[in-house]
């Protein structure tokens, strides 16, 4: 049997590693009992955009079996990524500017232990070969035609990704080939989701085929631990949607995730980490949107510019929201 990152962590979590960072630790930060009293016991699910169906799907999962976030995050965004109409995700996504269809993914558990697929073409559901890239094997991202590899060998059927829709509409493209990505227009409509369940553990995945007609070889935020996505489990999670080259550059969703260690409540997190992004760059034609969660089930979105709206469900209720923006 081939050893796995699982395998090796606990060889050496039962050697050195655990009582290491117990010390540490014990020295830096304060105990965090307050952190942990959890009073919200609902299953809750956050996804950016309108992504109703892929809430409810998660929803459907965690009602039958509240501890299997990883399944609900999966069977979730499996319903985007086969979805031909999200032009922005998995089958139908536009292709980059060589006409290929490029996935990017990942996903993390509620111990923070991720798996990661960039760049990997012609296969539908990039955040299932993530999964198996983060339970299979010892590694947290593999790349390209070694992804391709290893989801075949994992049994994912190769399939073309191009529909008849997204050809004619990159064929009209080749016609003045100008690169501008756009505000809230469908470029942007990758899907983030993060969960908690009513035990106050979380997860989350995030899943795209980036940026409409970008470089070839171009990998962006969503698939990076710390950009697209973050899951602490002490603390929360967050997830992030736009234009990734500034969610890269900024550390979006880690920041996010780390001011909420540091007492921010989930709002003003979010707030904190657009702004940062704000201050460095030029955002007036920009979007960049960010959801999160605390360990209590408390949530945040806040957004660059006006339009960006995400999905909340909570127990039974699910709403579309739109995010407060710092440009109105
Ligand atoms: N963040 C994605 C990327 O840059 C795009 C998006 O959110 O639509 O690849």
């Amino acid at each position: 049997m081939p050893l796995t990152r699982r395998h090796f962590q606990k060889l050496l979590g039962s050697v050195i590693t655990i009582p290491l960072i117990k010390s540490c630790r014990a020295s830096e930060e304060k105990p965090q009992e307050d952190t942990h009293i959890i009073t919200n016991k609902n299953n809750i699910v956050l996804s950016t955009w309108n992504n109703q169906r892929a809430n409810l799907t998660a929803m459907g999962v965690l009602d039958t079996d509240n501890s299997d976030l990883l399944t609900a995050i999966e069977k979730g965004i499996n319903t985007v990524e086969a979805d031909p109409n999200d032009m922005s995700v998995g089958y139908g996504g536009r292709p980059d500017r060589d006409g290929n269809v490029t996935l990017d993914a990942c996903i993390m558990d509620k111990n923070g232990e991720a798996g990661s697929v960039t760049y990997l073409q012609n296969y539908m559901h990039p955040i299932s070969v993530a999964r198996k890239v983060l339970e299979s094997t010892p590694h947290v991202i593999l790349s390209g035609s070694g992804a391709a590899k290893f989801a075949s060998e994992q049994g994912y059927e190769s399939v073309d990704l191009l529909t008849d829709k997204s050809k004619a509409e990159y064929a009209e493209w080749l016609k003045k080939a100008e690169y501008s990505p756009k505000v809230n227009i469908e470029r942007h409509d990758t899907i983030g989701m993060i969960a908690r369940n009513g035990i106050g553990e979380m997860s989350g995945g995030c899943s795209t085929s980036g940026l409409a007609y970008k470089m070839a070889g171009r990998v962006g935020d969503s698939p990076i631990i710390g950009a697209g996505l973050y899951v602490d489990g002490e603390y929360g999670c967050a997830t992030a949607t736009g234009l990734g080259e500034l969610v890269l550059e900024n550390c979006t969703t880690f920041l996010i995730v780390e001011l909420l260690r540091h007492g921010y409540d989930v709002q003003s997190a979010c707030e904190e980490a657009i702004k940062r992004i704000i201050k460095k760059n030029n955002t007036k034609d920009i979007q960049v949107g960010v959801i999160a969660m605390d360990i209590k089930g408390n949530t945040g979105a806040y957004s660059i510019q006006k339009g960006f709206n995400y999905v909340k469900s909570e127990g039974k209720n699910t709403t579309l929201n739109e995010a407060n923006s710092y440009y109105r």
